[in-house]
């Protein structure tokens, strides 16, 4: 998996992948720029009463608050997904799930 980042992204102004963009034109003659946006949904910011910022994506619905992972004390929020169940996620929007260094621990019971 590459890990190497393409354009940020006009819309959301955050790095994307470059088959996640695509390009779009604006203005005409000498003042034509062109720029990348999000190919499809843009994932949108949701600023935290806290003032953290975070990229949520399409049908996710954040809380109003940030959070900290139990396991990693990373800065994270929970959102509720298009299904209908709590997660937590991180700033740039991917499953906190996924990301986080001590996952394992969160399939053990106590
Ligand atoms: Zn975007
Ligand atoms: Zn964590």
């Amino acid at each position: 998996m590459s890990t190497a980042l393409g354009h940020d992204c006009h819309r959301c102004h955050r790095p994307a992948h470059d088959d996640q963009l695509r390009l779009e034109a604006t203005g005409e003659g000498p003042e034509a720029r062109t720029y990348f946006v999000h190919r499809g949904r843009c994932p949108f910011e949701h600023v935290t009463a806290e003032g953290d910022l975070f990229l949520v994506p399409d049908g996710y619905v954040p809380d109003e608050h940030s959070a900290r992972c139990r396991s990693c004390e990373a800065l994270i929020v929970w959102v509720v997904t298009p299904r209908g169940k709590r997660a937590p996620m991180d700033p740039d929007g991917h499953s906190h799930f996924v990301s986080c260094p001590q996952r394992d621990q969160w399939r053990k019971p106590r």
